[in-house]
């Protein structure tokens, strides 16, 4: 078992037992994309890939991390001379999550931490917010903060916003912390204490879903980033509203007369994105989780031609699933390269995976890496909690 080896990897490391081994997965997202900043809609869902973390608590306010994806090292650090920009590297992350619930006035101290996951770093499947959320799942117990689980998004957020420096929205989190296996996680970003789950029975429907890493990232992705978000507060302020959530369909043809050409698309995409996530949701509902294909294809071509935000490498992994039958494909995340989801039936995994394959080795790209999600559990502690039976 993946939880009892990472228990024996921190036995070795730290020299005693750790309190329990938690988890908590990565992401895709099926649709809602760049709207949570906008306090919109999403339909992000948890992947079985995830970080697990193995935790002792600590009485000296020292805080020990360690990754098996990390530099190999020990990184030493007291809580208590924890700032904002003071950690570089993947440390940030964790030392983040444990700031901010210091600073929001939870009694935590230190700890000794060992990561290993197995959701890939850099390819927009969320392994920042693994990383921050499983932190997060595990002071909640060591600590006794009995925190809900959007509480606990919202710390992780606020660390990888104001410590580590990444202005991301709160669905990465959301999707880590709240997803439940079997379902999709309707989120509303305004309110995500109102999250709803939403079944997602793909293999019941005779479908799959696809993962693609490109395995490219482009560097533009940071700052551009932070550009669009300024653009959609910008033109949130200059239609009068508190974000562009609050714009109706109805009223979109008149702001996109009234806004400058540069913003028009952006608002554009916002509003008909948060559409197709209440149209997802609708059809899921129904049990037709075959529409998703259409509005996850409507998707990527809003996110290409109204904010901009695909690449070669995503556009041509898009095109390739949807020529080799897939119901539906989208690019998944921030963009700029990352991954891409297909939706298919089931038997046409490999005829659409292989023949992703052969485009980006006929355009002279890095092969891609391809897995196939179901929808999978939220954090979670993964060993019995302390004082019960063991079963055999
Ligand atoms: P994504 O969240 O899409 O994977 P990010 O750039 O937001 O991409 O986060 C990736 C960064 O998170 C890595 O560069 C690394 O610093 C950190 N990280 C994630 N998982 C781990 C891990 N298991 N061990 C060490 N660092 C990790
Ligand atoms: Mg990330």
């Amino acid at each position: 078992m993946r939880a009892d080896r990472v228990a024996d990897a921190f036995r070795r490391l730290f020299g005693d037992a750790p309190d329990g081994v938690w988890a908590a997965p990565g992401r895709v997202n099926l649709i809602g994309e760049h709207t949570d900043y906008n306090d919109g809609f999403a339909l992000p869902m948890a992947l079985p890939q995830s970080t697990l973390l193995a935790a002792r608590r600590r009485t000296d306010g020292r805080l020990r991390l360690h990754s098996a994806q990390g530099d190999g090292r020990i990184t030493e650090l007291p809580v208590a001379s924890l700032a904002p920009g003071s950690v570089k590297g993947w440390a940030g992350y964790p030392a983040g999550v444990v700031w901010a619930l210091a600073e929001a006035g939870h009694p935590v101290a230190g700890a000794d931490l060992h990561f290993d996951s197995t959701v890939p770093t850099g390819a927009g499947l969320s392994s920042s917010a693994a990383l921050e959320c499983a932190v997060a799942v595990a002071y909640d117990e060591l600590y006794g903060l009995r925190l809900s689980g959007a509480a606990l998004a919202r710390i992780a957020q606020r660390a990888e916003n104001a410590f580590v420096g990444v202005p991301c929205g709160i669905m990465d989190q959301m999707a880590s912390v709240c997803c439940t296996a079997g379902s999709a996680l309707h989120l509303d970003a305004r309110s995500p204490e109102h999250h709803r789950h939403v079944p997602f029975d793909l293999r019941g429907q005779g479908l799959r879903l696809l993962v693609i890493d490109t395995r490219v990232a482009h560097d533009l992705g940071d700052g551009a980033y932070a550009a669009l978000r300024q653009g959609c507060e910008r033109a949130a302020a200059l239609l009068g509203l508190p974000a562009l959530r609050d714009l109706p369909p109805a009223e979109l043809p008149r702001a996109l007369h009234a806004l400058p050409a540069e913003l028009a698309p952006l608002v554009r995409h916002v509003v008909t994105e948060n559409a197709r996530v209440a149209e997802a949701v609708s059809r899921l509902r129904e049990g037709n989780a075959a529409a998703l294909g259409p509005i996850l294809t409507s998707g990527h071509a809003s996110l290409r031609d109204d904010y901009r935000v695909s690449c070669p490498e995503t556009d041509l992994a898009v095109t390739a699933a949807l020529d080799a039958g897939a119901l539906g494909a989208r690019m998944t995340g921030g963009g700029f390269g990352g991954s891409v989801i297909a939706l298919v039936r089931a038997g046409r995994e490999d005829v659409v995976g292989d023949r992703v394959t052969a485009a980006f080795a006929a355009a002279g790209h890095r092969a891609p890496r391809i897995l196939t999600a179901t929808p999978a559990a939220g954090a979670r502690r993964l060993t019995p909690p302390p004082g019960s039976e063991r079963q055999p």
